[in-house]
Formats: structure tokens, C-alpha cells, sequence
């Protein structure tokens, strides 16, 4: 959210101009990723790339249920205190698709925290962009807070799809410290913990249910 603020001093330093960003790629359309998304696309004048299913959440439409009501109604709050504009997604990505930015990048449909979220993966230097999959920091990786997960019986799937990829760096989206191999490792431990002690009964069935 506080993008705004130190964005135009970081593209400065990369001695590029905002006419350079050629995309904006969303994860998701959570508050604190969307806060200052009209900003940045008329600043960059840089069309929004999403997965359709984050539409609603870039409107501040989405209807949350069960115990993410609680984030709906902390986003509503936010959206008011930072006058948040609603902004449309100007083209729509979907699940393996090749995005031709950094090399190639390609769109891994990641559901659960939210219904649209997605990473970004680059083959060429094995790095996942992994959004809100899981948070990273010295005390250990974990799912993102109960609170703001809308489907959070389709995590284990994504997990898994995410690990599939045997990325050899991972970047998510809320961390301590930028150094993606640790976030790879702690991913890694992550998974074991929550995938592989599963009770074999409990495991999701290939056919995430809606
Ligand atoms: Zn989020
Ligand atoms: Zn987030």
C-alpha cells in the first residue's frame, strides 16, 4: 500500500521512466495489493494483468463468507481511508498461460487464499513468484492468517501444484528478509509439515471441490 510512496524513487534509481513498465501482474486483488492500483496504472499508463476471478476484489465487490467476513469488513475500512478507486483488469490471464515478460512467465493458477490468486513462475531462472501461497519469515513459513483465506480447503492443492514446480528460488509476498533461497527451504519445510503429515484420509481429492 505504501507503493505510492517509494515506487517512483525506485524506478528512478533503475534509471527507467514509468513508460517502462510494461505490465502490471496481480496476484491477487487483496487490499494490500490492489490499495494503489489506479495510481500506478494511469501513473505507468501499464495495462493490469489478472485472473478473472480477481474482477469482484478489484471493485470491492467480492462477497466474502464464513470467517473471511472479517477481511471483507477490514477492507471496506481500508478502502475508505485510503479512498481506494475501483479499476478493471485490462487483460485476463489463465492457469499455464506464457506471459511475455522477464524471459517468460508463466501464470500458475495458485487458488484458495483467493479464488483468482495466482503465482508467476520463470522457468528460464527457476524463480516462483508464490503471491499469498504462504508467508516467510525467521520464525518460520505459514499459511496466510485463517481470516484472509476465502477457500482455504483448496491451499493443500495449491501447495502442491506450487511444489510441483520444483522452483529453485521462491519470492512470495510478505517476508523479513529478500533472499529467495530461504524462502525455497522454508516453503520446502512448509509443505512437508502440512502436506506430507496429512492424514492419508484427509487428503483433498484431485477435484478441488468449489
Ligand atoms: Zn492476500
Ligand atoms: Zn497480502
Amino acid at each position: 500500500v505504501g507503493e505510492r510512496h517509494w515506487l517512483p524513487g525506485l524506478v528512478k534509481r533503475a534509471g527507467l521512466k514509468p513508460q517502462d513498465i510494461k505490465a502490471i501482474l496481480l496476484t491477487h486483488g487483496h487490499l494490500d495489493h490492489a490499495g494503489n492500483l489506479a495510481w500506478l496504472r494511469e501513473w505507468s499508463q501499464a495495462p493490469v494483468y489478472a485472473h478473472p476471478l480477481e474482477a469482484l476484489h478489484l471493485q470491492g465487490a467480492y462477497s466474502y463468507t464464513g470467517t473471511a467476513r472479517i477481511c471483507g469488513l477490514l477492507e471496506g475500512l481500508g478502502r475508505r481511508m485510503l479512498d481506494y478507486r475501483p479499476v478493471s483488469i485490462d487483460r485476463i490471464f489463465e492457469d499455464g498461460e506464457e506471459l511475455p515478460f522477464w524471459g517468460g512467465l508463466q501464470v500458475v493458477h495458485l487458488p484458495g487464499h483467493t479464488d483468482g490468486h495466482c503465482g508467476f513462475y520463470s522457468k528460464k531462472r527457476r524463480l516462483l513468484f508464490s503471491g499469498d501461497l504462504f508467508a516467510s519469515f525467521f520464525y518460520g513459513a505459514g499459511l496466510p492468517p485463517v481470516i484472509f483465506n476465502s477457500n482455504p480447503h483448496l491451499i493443500p492443492t495449491s501447495l502442491e501444484k506450487a511444489r510441483q514446480l520444483r522452483p529453485g528460488w521462491v519470492i512470495p509476498n510478505h517476508y523479513d528478509i529478500f533472499n529467495p533461497s530461504w524462502h525455497r527451504k522454508r516453503f520446502d519445510r512448509l509443505c512437508r509439515k502440512i502436506l506430507d503429515q496429512r492424514d492419508p484420509g484427509a487428503r483433498p481429492s484431485h477435484q478441488p471441490r468449489r
